[in-house]
C-alpha cells in the first residue's frame, strides 16, 4: 500500500491550495444532472476554507478534445454555489474558485510538463481528493504531483482505506460477490481476490459464461466465448459458487415472459436475467455470516421489475451483515440507492475503473506520485 500524507498533516492557514476533485457529473443540455459528486466534493473543500486556506478545485468534466463550450465547469461551479453557503465562483476569486476543464489543456491527457507546471503554477499545497481518476496518470493527477507539495483529501483517503480492507488485513470469513453484465470487466479482480477470499459468489450476466464452461445449456443467455477457457480453470475452484437456480425471459426486454428454473434446465431460446429465489438464499446466508463482503455487480436486469429481486436479497443481506462491507461499482450503488439500503453498508465506492485497479491490485499511480511528500 502506497504512504502519503493527508490534511490531517499539513497546517493550511494562508496556503494557496488547489484542490483535484472528481465533479465529472452527468449534464442535460448545459444543466446539472444528478448532483450527487458535487455535493460529496463540498465537505473537504468547506474544511479547507474553514482552516484560513485560499482554495482553488479543478477536475475533468467529459472527454472533450480540447476547448468545448459545452464541457465548460461554469454550471458546475454555479450548483456548487446554490450547494454551499460559501461563495463559489467561476474563474474569478470566491470562497472557493472553479476552474475550467482540465481536459481542456493541451498535454493534460499525455501528463506533458508544461501543462502540469501550469496547473501547479502559484499553489503552495495540492490535494488529491479524486479517487476515480488517480489510475490515470494525466497532468492534473501525476504531473501537479510532482511540482507541488501533496496530500491525499478525505475523500480519497476513504476509498484507500475503505478498499484496502478487502486487500491486506482483511477479516475472515471473507465473501466476495460479484455480477454485473461481463467476466471480462471484472477478470482482474476474480484473479487477484480469489486466493484472499474464502469464497466468491457469481451471478449477474458472467455466471453464464461460467456456466457455460461447465459444459451446461444456457439458451440465449450472456456468454463471453472469448473467455471461456480462462473461465474453465477458475470455475474449478472449490471457493467459486454459481447459481442453482436462474430467472429466465423469453426475450431480453422489460416486457419479456418470465419463469424460475434450475440452472439445468434453462429452456431453448431463454436467458438468464437474474440469480433466482434458491440461490438468492444461498447468496444471502452466506453473506450475513461473513465478517467481511465485498460486492460488485448487480445479480440480474435489475432496472427491470422482474428480475430485481436476486440484486434486492443481496443488497439486503449486506445491510445485516455485521461484518465490514464494501460496494464498488456504478450500477452496484444505483442498485443500493433505488432501494434506499446505501447507508447500510460500511463503505460505499464510487471509484469505478480506479477501484477496479486497485482491487486487481494494480498501482494507482495518483496515489503513487504522493509518496514522494512523505519525510
Ligand atoms: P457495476 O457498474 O456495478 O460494476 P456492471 O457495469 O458490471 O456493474 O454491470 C451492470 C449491468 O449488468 C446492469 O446494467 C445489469 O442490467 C447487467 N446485468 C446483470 N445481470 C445480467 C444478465 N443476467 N444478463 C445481462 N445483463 C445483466
Ligand atoms: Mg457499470
Amino acid at each position: 500500500m502506497s504512504r502519503y500524507l493527508t490534511l490531517d498533516d499539513v497546517d493550511v492557514d494562508g496556503l494557496r491550495v488547489l484542490v483535484r476533485s472528481d465533479l465529472n457529473v452527468p449534464l442535460d443540455e448545459g444543466h446539472v444532472g444528478d448532483d450527487f459528486r458535487i455535493r460529496s466534493a463540498l465537505p473537504t473543500l468547506e474544511r479547507l476554507v474553514g482552516e484560513g486556506a485560499s482554495v482553488t478545485v479543478c477536475s475533468h468534466l467529459g472527454r472533450p478534445q480540447g476547448a468545448d463550450p459545452a464541457l465548460s465547469m461554469a454550471p458546475i461551479a454555479a450548483r456548487m454555489d446554490e450547494l454551499t453557503e460559501l461563495a463559489v465562483r467561476f474563474n474569478t476569486a470566491g470562497d472557493i474558485t472553479v476552474i475550467e476543464n482540465t481536459r481542456f489543456l493541451a498535454g493534460e491527457t499525455s501528463n506533458d510538463p508544461t501543462a502540469a507546471r501550469r496547473i501547479a503554477n502559484g499553489f503552495d499545497l495540492f490535494v488529491q481528493d479524486a479517487f476515480g481518476s488517480v489510475h490515470r496518470a494525466h497532468a492534473s493527477t501525476v504531473g501537479v504531483a510532482e511540482i507541488v507539495r501533496s496530500v491525499a483529501g478525505p475523500l480519497l483517503d476513504s476509498e484507500l482505506n475503505g478498499l484496502g480492507r478487502l486487500l491486506t488485513d482483511t477479516d475472515h470469513p471473507y465473501t466476495v460477490v460479484l455480477g454485473g453484465a461481463k467476466v471480462s470487466d471484472k477478470l482482474g479482480v476474480i484473479e487477484n481476490l480469489l486466493p484472499k477470499v474464502d469464497r466468491m459468489l457469481i451471478g449477474g450476466g458472467m455466471c453464464f459464461t461460467f456456466l457455460a464452461a461447465q459444459g451446461r445449456e444456457v439458451g440465449e443467455s450472456l456468454v463471453e466465448e472469448s473467455m471461456i477457457e480462462t473461465v474453465t480453470k477458475l470455475a474449478d475452484d472449490d471457493k467459486i459458487v454459481l447459481p442453482s437456480d436462474v430467472v429466465v425471459g423469453d426475450r431480453f426486454a422489460a416486457g419479456s415472459k418470465y419463469q424460475v428454473k434450475p440452472v439445468t434446465e434453462v429452456p431453448k431460446g431463454w436467458l438468464g436475467l437474474d440469480i433466482g429465489p434458491d440461490t438468492a438464499d444461498e447468496f444471502a446466508g452466506l453473506i450475513v455470516e461473513s465478517a467481511s463482503v465485498f460486492w460488485n455487480g448487480p445479480m440480474g436486469v435489475f432496472e427491470w421489475e422482474p428480475y430485481r429481486s436476486g440484486t434486492e436479497t443481496i443488497a439486503r443481506a449486506m445491510g445485516e451483515c455485521r461484518g465490514f462491507t464494501a460496494v464498488g461499482g456504478g450500477d452496484s450503488a444505483a442498485a443500493l440507492r433505488l432501494l434506499g439500503l446505501e447507508d447500510t453498508v460500511s463503505h460505499l465506492s464510487t471509484g469505478g475503473g480506479a477501484g477496479l485497479e486497485l482491487l486487481e491490485g494494480k498501482v494507482l499511480p495518483g496515489v503513487a506520485v504522493l509518496e514522494r511528500w512523505v519525510q
